[in-house]
């Protein structure tokens, strides 16, 4: 029997593997992470790496300021729509139910699409809480999203947001790696059928020296970074890494030839040490800004 709820078994097989969210729609495993891709040729050449490795789902924001560079990209390397899964998110500064349908408008043009497959909110602001969760119930009743989610919620936000919902978010995207493992979130979304999404699923490659990591990826004849991911799969979690490197977009997809055990996964878990990469989602609530 495992510590945590949902090790090893439906693990998948292949990087076009989908998960079933809770609101029927199918949402790719593994999808490539697009912050700090900002200039056309190295987004033009990463997607194009990615999507010939299998990568079927792209990660963007508002705040990334390269869904202008990505929707070109898609267009320009002629990938077909209907085969993609597309994810963008709502900035804090367009918080608010007037000011996020209006930015999502901007989102859909700048990406060259009538459709977002994802939309989520890119961090909890107390000021626009509400209301900027009814714009995506809104956006998704009319077709401009498929599925909406949240990013950066603890289990205290998804309990408040539940208080006011008509539907409940179905993707949770947080920080998430061997540094950072949060447990208790990450079985709190899958009590409640909710997907949790890595973030800097490599740590930011903070976790990529890590020494015990370097003997477990010695043993299977992989990369830390491919132990990372494949953990994070293991944990029935949804990853997107992120790297301008062809050879690492190609490395980081070649994960479904090797598995970790139930001793290999708990000792991954135990290297957590609540250490954050990114900014506290509590602080961010209060003050309504990343700081
Ligand atoms: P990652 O954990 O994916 O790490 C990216 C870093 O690791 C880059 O420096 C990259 O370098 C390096 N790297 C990638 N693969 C390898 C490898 N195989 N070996 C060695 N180094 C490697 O961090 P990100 O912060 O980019 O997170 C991934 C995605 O998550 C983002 O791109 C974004 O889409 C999303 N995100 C969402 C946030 C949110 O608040 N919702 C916040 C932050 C990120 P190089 O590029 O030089 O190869």
């Amino acid at each position: 029997m495992s510590r945590r709820g949902g090790y090893t078994t439906m693990t998948p097989t292949e990087i076009t593997a989908t998960r079933k969210l809770a609101d029927g729609r199918q949402m790719p495993v593994m999808g490539f992470g697009t912050y700090l891709l900002n200039d056309q040729p190295t987004m033009n050449t990463a997607i194009q790496t990615a999507w010939d490795a299998g990568y079927r789902m792209f990660d963007t924001a508002m705040l990334y300021r390269n869904e202008d560079i990505l929707g070109p990209a898609i267009q320009q390397l002629g990938l077909p729509r209907e085969g993609l899964f597309l994810t963008s998110k709502v900035a804090e500064i367009v918080q608010g139910y007037d000011q996020t349908m209006k930015a999502v408008e901007g989102s859909l043009k700048r990406l060259q699409t009538d459709y977002l497959d994802l939309l989520l909110i890119h961090w909890p602001v107390r000021e626009h809480f509400f209301d900027t969760w009814r714009a995506l119930e809104q956006l998704k009743a009319d077709g401009q999203v498929k599925s909406i989610g949240v990013s950066n919620y603890t289990v205290a936000h998804l309990e408040l947001l539940a208080t006011k919902a008509k539907e409940m978010p179905v993707v949770n995207q947080v920080e998430y790696h061997p540094y950072l493992n949060q447990q208790a979130l990450a079985d709190y979304d899958q009590e409640h059928d909710i997907v949790t999404e890595a973030w800097s699923p490599l740590g930011r490659r903070v976790v990529l020296d890590d020494p015990m990591l370097a003997k477990m990826a010695a043993h299977h004849n992989k990369s830390v970074a491919q132990v990372i991911l494949r953990w994070e799969l293991q944990h029935q979690l949804v990853t997107i890494p992120k790297s301008t490197h062809p050879e690492r977009i190609q490395e980081n997809a070649n994960i479904f030839d090797f598995s970790l055990d139930i001793d290999e996964m708990t000792m991954i878990d135990l290297l957590n040490k609540n250490e954050r990469t990114g900014d506290e989602p509590e602080i961010v609530y209060e003050t309504g800004k990343q700081y």
